[in-house]
């Protein structure tokens, strides 16, 4: 008889995101007459820009033609693109040869199937809260005991708290790969290079691999800080990055993302290359490369018109979290990130835990969020506000916020 992969048993049952459309449904069917705002899914909302649909269309006419038509691709993708990320880190002075980059479908399933190249006993450290793929997909895999309280046995959880400013302490003991996201979701952190260069020089000295997901750099505002890891010296021996075009492009329909292993990277056992043809191997068995029209938009996302334009956008989502800060500023409630990340993360008032105040978010203001607890346990008691939304939702939303919470 067949039997399923037992390890899917040990996840825990209700999705985050799932659990919010419940609650929220249940709330409408309640109150059919109420309009609820949305700032909950870190999904975008704003029009890809017009020279991006562009390439997409110049794509999509070529292969309308039997003398430009083409078929399947490089699984690593199209070299123009590879090359032209590669011109792209060098514009803010990160040095990543083409031949190191990986095209893929995005940066979810990137940041899940890396794991496929590492050994099952490895030890792996999360930030504490995460992106729920980061772990979800160590427990498929059957490198973690069942959840005991809400954290997975066999898991190093690094706590990111007000008290370290949300990026965490080095593990207390060790680990073998370590997935850091920066600027981060949930907390709107981003990581110092004195930060990054901490975990890159306990790599080094660990021969630990970190896995670096960067999908939200282009929302750095301050130039000090760092967009890639690879900014710190050192890091092409120890780290992998992943990276997206989904929040800077608008293209989290249209699915287009990028993963770096550099030539240098070494895990035990392995020289210098063997690392990068593991994860080739995989992508040639599990993956057929990234649509070609898709490739033709990431393309143009990336030519100097096309960069531009993504400014704007990226610019635009930062003036609503903004807006979002100032209105909860105002009503005295304390937040975090937000200024180089589109994500607000705010301590809930009065010390509620996180799904109690988002029921009352809902039932008083009519906002939906995403409360903290559903990254990791320790988001409980914190909540995330997402800035991507139309500009007049956010508004409403905020309006609605420090007009009708009752904060008592
Ligand atoms: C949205 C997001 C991504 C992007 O995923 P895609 O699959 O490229 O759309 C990656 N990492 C984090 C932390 C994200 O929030």
């Amino acid at each position: 008889m067949a039997k399923i992969n037992p390890h899917y048993s040990k996840l825990g049952s209700g999705y985050l995101f799932p659990e919010i459309a419940r609650r929220t449904r249940s709330f409408l069917s309640e109150h059919p007459d109420a309009t609820v705002m949305r700032l909950g899914i870190g999904d975008t909302t704003e029009a890809i820009p017009g020279p991006i649909l562009e390439g997409i269309r110049e794509a999509t006419d070529k292969l309308g033609s039997p003398r430009t038509y083409s078929g399947y691709g490089d699984s690593e993708g199209q070299m123009p693109l590879r090359e032209a990320l590669s011109n792209h880190y060098h514009g803010f002075g990160v040095d990543v040869p083409a031949g190191d980059i990986w095209i893929s479908d995005g940066a979810k399933s990137d940041s899940a199937n890396i794991q496929s190249i590492f050994a099952t006993d490895n030890v792996v450290a999360v930030q504490d809260p995460a992106y729920p793929v980061y772990v979800d997909s160590q427990v498929m895999s059957g490198r973690t005991g069942p959840a005991v309280d809400g954290c997975y046995e066999g898991l190093v959880y690094m706590p990111c708290t007000e008290d370290n400013g949300f990026f965490p302490e080095l593990p207390d003991r060790k680990v073998d790969l370590i997935y850091i996201c920066s600027p981060n979701n949930p907390t709107g952190a981003v990581a110092t290079h004195e930060q990054l260069k901490m975990f890159v020089d306990y790599a080094i000295e660990n021969r630990a691999i970190i896995l670096f997901d960067s999908a939200y750099a282009a929302f750095i505002q301050d130039d000090t800080l760092p967009r890639s890891i690879y900014a710190i010296e050192g890091a092409r021996t120890c780290a992998i990055e992943i990276s997206s075009f989904s929040k800077y492009a608008g293209f989290t329909g249209v699915r287009l993302g990028w993963t770096i292993v550099p030539e240098e990277l070494v895990a035990e056992g392995t020289s210098p290359g063997e690392v990068k043809a593991l994860w080739t191997r995989r992508q040639n068995t599990f993956f057929n490369g990234a649509s070609n029209v898709v490739q033709g938009g990431g393309l143009a996302a990336l030519s100097d018109e096309g960069l531009a334009a993504c400014r704007m956008l990226t610019t635009y989502y930062m003036e609503n979290a903004a807006i979002i800060q100032e209105g909860l500023d105002r009503v005295g409630i304390t937040t975090f990130g937000g200024k180089n990340a589109p994500y607000v993360w705010m301590k809930n008032p009065n010390g509620l835990d996180s799904w109690t105040f988002f029921d009352k978010l809902l039932g008083e203001c009519h906002v939906v969020g995403t409360p903290g607890a559903g990254f990791g346990p320790s988001g409980e008691g914190y909540f995330r506000l997402s800035a991507f939304g139309h500009r007049d939702h956010v508004k409403t939303a905020v309006a609605s916020i420090t007009s009708n919470l009752k904060l008592g």
